[in-house]
This record gives C-alpha cells, structure tokens and sequence, in this order.
C-alpha cells in the first residue's frame, strides 16, 4: 500500500513538471492579472478634489484626443545577475519578497528569458542618478547577465545579447549613449557589469560608446570632475564616479586614481556625448 502510495505520489509530480504550463504557470496568471489592472490605471482621470483657481473642479471637462501612444524605453541598463544559476535569478524574480526584477534575462548558454513586457516598468535599477534622469526604472529596459561577478561573460550570451540590442535600438529608437551599466547610473551602490563586461565590442555595434584607438594628451587645465558630469556621472562621490568610469571605459586599472592614460581616455569619450 505505502509503495502504491509513493508510485502515485511520483507520477503526479511527472505530470506535474510535464505540465504545458510549466513551472512558472503561477507567476504567469499573476503577472497577467497585475497588467490586466493596469487599464483601470491608465483609464483614470485626476482627483475630484482638485480645483483651479476659480473653483472649477481640474480638469473640467475630459476631451479624448485622437493622438496618442504608449511611452517608449529610452535608456538600456545592463546588469550582472551576481547569482550562482540563471535558475536561482528567475527565481528571484518570481517572488515577491525580492521586490526586483528585469525585462530580460540571459542564460549563460545565450538562452533569453524574457519576463517583463518592455513598456512595463520592471524594478532593476533603483537609486541613482544619470545626466538628470532619477527615475531609470520608468524610462528603461533592464537586462540581467547570468555571471557572478568574477568571471568572463560567456560568447553565448554576448551575441543574444548584440542580436537583443539591435531590436531594442531599432524598435524604440534608443540613441547610442543610452546604453549604458548599473554601475554608470548608481556608482556608489553597484559594481555591475563590470571590468569583464565588453563594452568596446558592444560600442562597435552601436551600443554605447568606447574610447578611440589613438588618444589625445588631455590638457593641463582639464576639468575632469565636469567631463564625467557631461557623460552622465553622479559627482557628488567623485571617488565612486571615477571607478564607475574606469571600470567601464578602463578596465585593465580601477582604481579610484586617474593616470593620464585614464584622463586622456576621459577626455576623448566625453567628446563623444
Ligand atoms: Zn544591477
């Protein structure tokens, strides 16, 4: 009897992982039934409560205009996950406890898990600042890099992710300095992608930008601190802001000190924005 229990026991857990649903069928229906309460959201109107200074209620009358889209990603945030498995990040992002997520993920084998809609708000970039834009998560798409933060991005992944980049860019029409690392919006939070990440290659692509081959001598009265301000560096911990840059731009020294190799660097790539 107990071993008719069991063999019943095993073959509902088969059928339950052969399921055409999957293992992630609940996190599926949740996350369609939240967008689906979006539309009461977008359908809304402003408060009642609201006047203008003759007493009217604002506004005081709803016009529908004929003209209108939905708003567009303008920026692409590119992360490293920092987890063991591509398996341990989806399943950071199908619980709610984490309270974080990303539009796209890519396995190490370039396998892409694509887990929030584009024109949805996904939460992958928190605190941080870049040129004046605060909130990145409202204006941006987040892909997360299955690497754990000290080893080379496998050449899988790089190209799902240069063929994903070329969509993105084409589609919304992502200007090329928009692509940019965690590290370069939230420098004093985040070490990601990192000094591994190939940035030079993705620059060749279009994506980003990337110093060229040969490089002026910056000047003597360079102003540094404003040339990372003009790239879109948070200065106000110019410690935090140097490495951010270094470790995107440099990579072969990050260290919180710039070289002359480092200014010139930041003197031709500031040129470029
Ligand atoms: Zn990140």
């Amino acid at each position: 009897m107990k071993r008719r229990t069991l063999y019943l026991i095993l073959c509902l857990f088969a059928l339950a992982s052969c399921s055409p649903k999957g293992p992630y069928a609940v996190t599926n229906k949740y996350y369609s039934n939240k967008t689906k309460g979006f539309v009461k959201t977008i359908e809304k109107q402003l408060p009642d409560s609201l006047r203008d200074s003759t007493g009217m209620q604002i506004p005081s009358e709803w016009v529908g205009t004929v003209n209108f889209g939905i708003r567009k990603p303008n920026y692409v945030i590119i992360h490293f996950t920092a987890q063991d498995s591509v398996q341990q990040t989806l399943h950071t992002f199908t619980v709610t406890s984490t309270q974080t997520s990303a539009h796209y993920v890519i396995a190490k084998n370039g396998k892409v898990f694509h887990m929030v809609n584009d024109y949805l708000r996904a939460n992958h970039a928190g605190l941080g600042k870049w040129g004046s834009v605060t909130d990145m998560n409202s204006c941006s798409i987040g892909i997360e890099i299955d690497n754990n933060g000290s080893e080379p991005f496998t050449d899988a992944q790089i190209s799902s992710l240069l063929a994903l980049l070329a969509q993105l860019k084409t589609t919304y029409n992502i200007p090329q300095a928009n692509f940019i690392g965690h590290q370069d919006f939230a420098p004093k939070r985040k070490p990601d992608p990192g000094p591994f990440f190939p940035w030079k290659r993705l620059a060749q692509h279009g994506f980003g930008y990337w110093s060229d081959d040969i490089l002026e001598l910056a000047p003597d009265n360079f102003d540094y601190p404003i040339a990372l301000r003009l790239i879109g560096y948070d200065t106000s911990d110019i410690k935090a802001a140097v490495v951010a840059f270094k470790q995107h731009f440099v990579q072969t020294d990050i260290g919180p000190q710039l070289t002359q190799l480092d200014l010139n660097v930041l003197y031709n790539v500031y040129q470029k924005y």
